[in-house]
């Protein structure tokens, strides 16, 4: 996965916006699309990454693309 997207006016790599989702490394990341919501801070496009913090789990977070924004499907 090499696609880039911008990210609070910076290039970030798939990896890259699963790391500021988790706020940590994540192993691998799985996909990487637009999302079908707005940021519910500042209305702007949310992107939505599908990646593995471990072996173990698979995770949905999303990431504004404009503020600091970002959530995860995690309970
Ligand atoms: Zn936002």
């Amino acid at each position: 996965m090499s696609e880039n997207r911008v990210v609070q006016g910076r290039m970030v790599t798939a990896e890259k916006l699963a790391e500021l989702v988790e706020g940590d490394s994540v192993m691998e990341v799985d996909s990487i699309e637009e999302a079908d919501r707005k940021c519910p801070e500042c209305g702007s496009n949310v992107l939505q990454v599908t990646y593995m913090p471990s072996v173990t789990e698979l995770v949905t977070g999303w990431k504004c693309q404009e503020c600091d924004w970002s959530e995860d499907d995690r309970d």
